[in-house]
């Protein structure tokens, strides 16, 4: 029994995760803005439609990029870089506060023709995270780098290095005030990891997959993390096979969630072994991976895309700010469950 489901096994992965990604005019980009307990009736369509549009903005930068010819490394970079200047997601400049006080933001790349990835985590002065875990992913030496040295490489590197005072919003510090309190009563009452996440945590997460015209997948995510987080924690968004992760002979993926669950599930990683080596579609192993996040208590959303342009937007929470465009560039924006609605691209300034 075991020595067949072996070459079942070897069988399949000489099918999909062998197959040499193919040639193609076709591409894509996908993007979330986080995933949680977004209810329509918390909301209005005025603030709906500002998220709508600051998604039909990413979906522009990434776009212009990928219909330019460029690589879907540039695209991911371009729409999450777009979505880490606004002030609406939790990543750049509308992250959350940690328990001290700081915005302390995370973020990873991973290159799917190549498997090449950068991330940097806990850094408090680099405008746009992405760009910063894109130079660590191009230098080539290492993969991940944490908190003032990463600033030191970013600074090193010629990007944009700002105030911390850049990332604050009334609103984000109010949550912490509202989380801090929350997180007495919690003690209180159970210590468990799960209790750092409130019931009504609404997390604003971004992350970005492409399929370039040469056939070449990418995946990012960027994060301010959760609100009232402690002792330099670090979530799922910036380790690789976690949060983001992309190969040409399988997927891209970028997640949202609960990120120590993601972790625990390597999800992004789960997500392409599924396709690859049990043959499933994005959209199924979006769903099994997360079915796996929720046994141990965890939730949020996928976005996966594979080589031939198939992808998924999948969740396990009541929303996930979400959006997609291909090569036509009709693009579709969404917030709660159901269908996508289209949405026109704005021109690039
Ligand atoms: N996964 C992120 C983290 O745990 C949070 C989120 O996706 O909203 O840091």
């Amino acid at each position: 029994m075991r020595v067949l489901l072996f070459a079942l096994v070897c069988c399949l992965m000489t099918n999909h995760t062998l197959a040499a990604a193919p040639a193609t005019a076709v591409t894509r980009l996908v993007i979330h803005g986080g995933a949680g307990t977004l209810d329509p009736a918390r909301s209005s369509p005025r603030i709906d439609a500002g998220y709508e549009q600051a998604l039909a903005a990413a979906l522009a930068a990434g776009h212009a990029v990928l219909a330019g010819g460029g690589s879907s490394v540039d695209a991911v970079v371009a729409a999450i870089a777009v979505m880490e200047d606004s002030p609406l997601f939790n990543a750049g400049r509308g992250a959350v506060f940690s328990h001290e006080g700081h915005n302390e933001l995370d973020a990873s790349i991973m290159d799917g023709a190549n498997r090449a990835a950068g991330a940097v985590a806990a850094v408090r002065t680099i405008r746009n995270p992405v760009r910063a875990a894109t130079a660590v992913m191009r230098d080539g030496v290492h993969v991940m780098l944490l908190g003032a040295g990463a600033e030191e490489f970013a600074r090193a590197q010629g990007l944009e290095i700002v105030d911390p005072s850049w990332f604050r919003s009334e609103e984000r510090w109010r949550q912490l005030q509202k989380a801090r309190a929350a997180q007495r009563v919690l003690r209180d009452h159970d210590a468990g990891p799960v209790a750092a996440y409130a019931p009504d945590d609404k997390r604003g997460t971004v992350g970005a997959v492409a399929l370039d015209r040469h056939g070449n997948l990418a995946a990012g995510t960027s994060t301010g993390g959760l609100t009232n987080k402690r002792w330099g924690r670090i979530g799922d968004s910036p380790v690789i096979g976690a949060g983001t992760w992309a190969d040409n002979r399988t997927v891209a993926v970028s997640a949202t969630g609960t990120g120590e669950m993601f972790i625990r599930s390597a999800a992004a990683h789960q997500v392409a072994a599924l396709v690859g080596l049990a043959g499933m579609s994005p959209a199924q192993a979006a769903d099994a991976t997360l079915a796996e996040v929720a046994e141990i208590g965890g939730d949020g959303g996928l976005i996966v895309l594979d080589a031939h342009g198939d992808f998924a937007m999948r969740f396990n929470t009541r929303g996930m700010y979400r959006g997609t465009v291909g090569s036509d560039g009709r693009a579709r924006v969404g917030i709660y469950g159901g269908e996508e609605k289209p949405v026109r691209l704005p021109a690039l300034r």
